[in-house]
């Protein structure tokens, strides 16, 4: 008999099993390997072999695990985006994104989609979880950004002589942008992320102000899709997210300044398409960025006020119109630190309107649906991947809960137990054990006999 990863039984949740319906308030879920068998109410489980563990949840919410949309496990809490590239090799950028991994599958993130990757590390980190090796989200891993010459994040002035290759592929013309992607596909990254426009500190270029022609952000979908690759944009302005929707784009990143043609472009495909406004992103700089010389007087100069208001707007529209928003909160600088994944859960109950229902059916079911996984993960249902978290709290009633560590009491990822603090069932607690996971088991399955 072991307790990790062939059969248990959850006993006596309060589920919320992400389809949208009614929580079970006495609820089991029964896990066999890593897939879900049976959800529902405690007296439906009278059938369960009595040599199936089981463990009380004692009334506990009891959630999928849930997606982090816009992430990126490779940058390490850096303050200054140059110090991204070019203060860190990518060994000791591997290092930290390990690290990086760990850290949110124990916040509850069970799935992750990368929004880009320094050198070819999300591949190299999502290999290592996939294998076992170490642990972490299931992960959707990015290869190097795309840009034009002067996009983005190409700001250093040439007299500099300095590169950003190992965050960067700077491509022009459309068979160039072709070739990074072609390039990118051979590093065996899941999907490409293009900047179409810029970031209201890049004085060279700014939200609004497209880096690429129409021509060039095309060929990157049309190359990206006969490869198989996902398509994913940096678009703050109406005018870039309208150059992606033309271009057949999957992911929106920010779509934080919206049109009526960019959002009936978007909402005429938002069966398709999902948009990821990362807003954490200006809510980290407004309230940790003072430290790294982004005063509020600052910020306001380049425009993240407006940007905010504007962002406050465009998300209503888009959530009036049916379109999936996302969670997920450009975290890894140093206003933005790994960890603080749920805050960005928060930035949608009290900046966005989201009720904390609706904001747990993006960051599971919505976002569960982005990362796909063949279809087995943001919900629990049979057949789904036994991908939960139980909280000690009511996320329904207080999202910031999750922000909570010590209220993340158990973290179950396909069947396996990463971490339980509960009094039942097993507090063996892989998140506690750096190493390989699967030396990490044995030890485990030898303790439980
Ligand atoms: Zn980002």
């Amino acid at each position: 008999m072991t307790l990790n990863g062939e059969s248990m039984l959850l006993m006596h949740g309060r589920i919320f099993d992400g389809t949208g319906d009614e929580e079970i308030p006495d609820g089991a879920i029964w896990i066999e390997g890593d897939e879900i068998r049976r959800v529902g109410p405690v007296d439906q489980f009278d059938d369960v072999d009595q040599n199936v563990p089981r463990i009380d949840l004692g009334g506990r919410f009891v959630m999928p695990g849930m997606t982090e949309a816009h992430s990126h496990l490779s940058y390490f809490n850096a303050s200054s985006l140059q110090d991204l590239d070019m203060n860190c090799t990518a060994e000791t950028t591997t290092i930290s994104a390990v690290l990086n991994a760990r850290t949110m599958l124990r916040c509850g993130y069970t799935s992750s989609h990368s929004f880009g990757s320094l050198h070819a590390v999300d591949v190299a980190v999502r290999n290592a979880i996939n294998s076992g090796m170490v642990p972490g989200p299931r992960y959707v891993a990015c290869g190097r950004d795309v840009l034009g010459t002067g996009g983005m994040i190409d700001w250093n002035p040439d007299h500099l002589q300095l590169g950003m290759d190992g965050l960067a592929m700077l491509a022009d013309n459309p068979w160039e942008v072709r070739k990074a992607i072609r390039s990118i596909r051979k590093s065996g990254a899941d999907t490409v992320k293009v900047y179409l426009d810029g970031e209201g500190m890049i004085e060279s270029d700014l939200p609004g102000e497209l880096s690429y022609t129409q021509e060039e952000a095309s060929a990157a979908a049309d190359e990206g899709h006969r490869r198989n690759l996902r398509i994913i944009s940096h678009a703050r302005s109406a005018d870039a997210v309208i150059m992606a929707m033309k271009a057949g784009f999957d992911v929106i990143g920010h779509a934080n300044y919206l049109n009526d043609e960019a959002l009936e472009r978007m909402r005429e495909e938002r069966h398709r398409i999902f948009v990821t406004p990362a807003i954490h992103w200006q809510v980290g700089l407004y309230s940790n960025g003072a430290e790294w010389g982004f005063t509020h007087q600052a910020l306001d100069s380049m425009g993240y006020k407006d940007e905010i208001a504007e962002t406050i707007n465009s998300v209503a529209k888009m959530k009036a119109a049916g379109i999936r928003v996302l969670p997920g909160g450009d975290f890894g600088l140093a206003w933005t630190p790994h960890g603080s994944y749920a805050k960005d859960l928060q930035n949608f109950v009290e900046l966005f309107g989201y009720t904390p229902r609706e904001t747990l059916l993006a960051a599971t079911r919505d976002a569960g649906a982005l990362v796909d996984f063949g279809g087995k993960v943001g919900t629990l249902e049979a057949g789904k991947f036994a991908d939960i978290v139980v909280v000690d709290g009511d996320p329904l009633s207080d999202i910031t809960v999750l922000q909570d560590l010590d209220k993340i009491v158990t973290v179950i990822q396909g069947g396996k137990i990463f971490h339980n603090a509960l009094d039942s069932g097993p507090r063996f607690d892989l998140s506690a054990k750096p190493g390989l996971k699967a030396s990490v088991e044995r030890q485990f399955e030898a303790a439980a006999g």
